[in-house]
């Protein structure tokens, strides 16, 4: 009766897909609400600092000075709570998950700095 079994799932097996995936040839597909790695436009960002205070983990780093944005990738724990927390709604979890690393990688991006302003114009003199 073992045998008969032992079988038939060899049989079942031989003739059927394969449960696995030749990955990284065939990416997976992530469904919709996969939180993996957070993004920034950094065009949008006001430089706040409310992500900063937000993280549970101590993930995100600000620096107003030095106009950056940085994130420690293994810090991350995926909450999403500096993507529902900021004002300029500039942050968004993509569906890809960071690359594996032997160091704590911290990822930065610096916003570039703002042109100069323009001199207002002087009012032409009415005589
Ligand atoms: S909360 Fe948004 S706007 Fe503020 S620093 Fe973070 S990413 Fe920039
Ligand atoms: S998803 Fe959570 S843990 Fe990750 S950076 Fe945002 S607030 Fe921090």
């Amino acid at each position: 009766m073992n045998m008969m079994n032992f079988t038939r799932v060899a049989l079942k097996n031989l003739f059927s897909k394969p449960v696995t995936r030749p990955y990284p040839a065939q990416p997976r597909d992530y469904p919709a609400r996969t939180r993996g790695q957070v993004a920034i436009d950094m065009d949008a960002c006001i430089l706040c600092g409310m992500c900063m205070r937000k993280c549970p983990a101590g993930a995100i780093q600000v620096d107003r000075a030095a106009r950056t944005w940085s994130i420690e990738r293994f810090g991350c724990i995926q909450c999403n709570s500096c993507v529902e927390s900021c004002p300029k709604k500039c942050l968004h979890m993509e569906q890809s998950y960071p690359q594996p690393d032997a160091h704590k990688r911290v990822d930065t991006v610096e916003k570039p700095p703002e042109p100069p302003k323009e001199p207002p114009a002087t009012a032409a003199k009415s005589e």
